[in-house]
């Protein structure tokens, strides 16, 4: 891209909100960086899943903009997360049973699970 003139970048700069002022401002972004993105949808092909921004994740599998990538990869690895919480919460239920029913049933046969059961089926010592 070719380098802004002063003139450009006061221009520019009348054209932000304040608080794209005050990010300039800090040094949380330049303008030639907000141009840069202002201007990219109108060049390249739009994010699939939110038609706004332009594709910026070139992946294989992945063809979105770094927003969506991002949120998507965050609530896949919240959701794994969520998963695992849960069968943690599963187990320490059915253990929580099992030392119930050997309180209430001392020697009683522990439950071995499918393969067990058809080991047994088979003639099989488990
Ligand atoms: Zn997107």
């Amino acid at each position: 891209m070719s380098s802004l003139t002063e003139a450009d970048e006061l221009q520019l700069w009348e054209l932000l909100p304040v608080p794209a002022q005050q990010a300039v401002a800090r040094g949380d972004v330049t303008i030639a960086d907000l141009l840069e993105r202002m201007t990219a949808a109108s060049r390249s092909e739009l994010c699939p899943r939110c038609c706004v921004r332009p594709v910026s994740v070139h992946h294989r599998h992945i063809g979105w903009c770094a927003t969506c990538a991002k949120k998507l990869a965050l609530a896949a690895s919240e959701e794994r997360y969520a998963e695992l919480k849960a069968a943690d919460k599963v187990n320490a239920a059915k253990m929580r049973l099992n030392r119930l029913r050997d309180a209430l049933e001392p020697g009683r046969e522990r439950h071995a699970g499918p393969g067990a059961r058809a080991a047994r089926a088979r003639g099989e010592q488990p």
